[in-house]
């Protein structure tokens, strides 16, 4: 048996116990990962302008 610290509410936790490792519990793996999508995906509209274009000229096209 180990004793972890969970990523997204930084509670120590035992690993036998969770559900959803390596967090304590599936809500703090959600939480997590929806965390990570957002992040993902602001950078990809930051970074990424030519997706933009290219969904004005598929609208074109149509
Ligand atoms: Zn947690």
């Amino acid at each position: 048996m180990a004793t972890l610290q969970c990523p997204t509410c930084d509670v120590p936790f035992e690993s036998d116990y969770s559900p959803a490792m390596p967090f304590c519990s599936d809500r703090c793996r959600h939480v997590d990962l929806g965390r990570w999508l957002n992040e993902e995906h602001g950078v990809t509209i930051e970074c990424d302008p030519d997706a933009e274009h290219e969904t004005a000229w598929m609208e074109e096209e149509s």
